[in-house]
């Protein structure tokens, strides 16, 4: 079985150094604060920094290729000027690994949504002369998504440059999710990317920019779990006066975006149920697995895909067939 995960966080110690020198956005500094112990602890700033113990530990668990993405927020919650200068270079180095070891790392690169021209021009880049895979925006920045009007310019550079945008979590700009210990994984992460990704599909956005691949973690952040009754709900409020007043008309049904325009991950969801109702919903051309790395343990999660009850064509698309596909990896 060969082996792709496609959500695998890295930094490199220049970024750490840098960026922990920054100031945040005000309202990420709760977030920040976390983010920077987390990743200040000698044990967690190794692994995600040091690629050749990746390597290793790649190679000891049969895992083929590592697509790397920088960790999350990635460079969202500083000052743009800084946050394009810090992308730029963080992509530079991510493309450096890439080039050294074509074969076991692709990457997402960073760009900064603060500077929608940038980061378009960013996106040029680094699809053309650095040769990466896509992008990987970390949720809101500052509060705003990406069906906001500002951000036209980085969704057409995506489209058109034919990079997928990997659509993944970081602590919600909403305050109730903030509470409890509820910002992070246990459940603010995919309330956030789940209400990111809808957005993007309620807002007509899709309808702008029908050739955007976006990827979701966690099997669909809970949308393939809402998909038929969002549809109902959906053609319930467009007939329905008041309602219908504050929808943009979509020429698709919510359920037709999602499988025309989103490809899911296993990332932190080793169960086999919700990987089935995943596989009922989108179907296994667009299910891809992850590890989630350094959060999740890769043993379990690639013994999980070794073993959990599948066609060999389902696991052969998820294993690594669908993320050849999606990410034009060489193989
Ligand atoms: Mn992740």
């Amino acid at each position: 079985m060969r082996v792709v995960a496609v959500e695998e966080h890295m930094a490199t110690e220049a970024f750490l150094r840098v960026a922990h020198g920054l100031d945040v956005a005000a309202g990420d500094e709760a977030e920040m604060t976390v983010m920077r112990t987390v990743e200040t602890t000698p044990e967690f700033r190794a692994r995600l920094t040091d690629l050749d113990a990746r390597l290793r530990e790649m190679d000891a668990l049969g895992q083929d290729m590592a697509l790397l993405s920088l960790n999350t927020p990635g460079v969202q919650p500083y000052p743009a000027a800084d946050a394009v200068a810090l992308a730029r270079d963080f992509n530079d180095a991510l493309a450096a690994i890439v080039r050294r070891h074509p074969d076991r790392f692709g990457g997402l690169a960073t760009v900064a949504p603060q500077d929608p021209a940038a980061a378009a021009a960013e996106i040029e880049r680094i699809m053309g002369p650095l040769g990466l895979h896509g992008i990987m925006i970390n949720s809101h920045t500052g509060g705003r998504y990406l069906d906001e009007p500002q951000f036209a310019p980085l969704l057409a550079a995506a489209e058109a440059h034919h990079a997928p945008v990997y659509l993944h979590p970081r602590a919600s700009s909403l305050a109730p999710y903030r509470d409890h210990g509820m910002p992070f994984a246990l459940w603010g992460y995919q309330a956030e990317a789940g209400l990111h990704a809808m957005r993007l599909i309620l807002s007509g956005t899709l309808d702008r920019f029908p050739g955007l691949t976006l990827v979701l973690g966690h099997l669909g952040e809970a949308i393939p779990y809402w998909l038929r009754r969002i549809d109902s709900r959906h053609a319930y409020a467009a007939k329905t006066a008041g309602a219908a007043d504050l929808m943009p008309h979509l020429s698709l049904t919510p359920s037709d975006y999602f499988r025309r325009n989103f490809v899911i991950t296993t990332s932190g969801i080793d169960d086999p149920d919700v990987l089935g109702l995943a596989l009922r919903t989108v179907g296994e051309d667009n299910i891809m697995f992850a590890i989630d790395y350094p959060y999740e343990d890769p043993a379990t999660a690639i013994s999980f895909l070794a073993h959990t009850p599948l066609t060999d064509r389902q696991r052969t698309a998820i294993s690594h067939r669908t993320a050849e596909r999606v990410f034009n990896l060489r193989h």
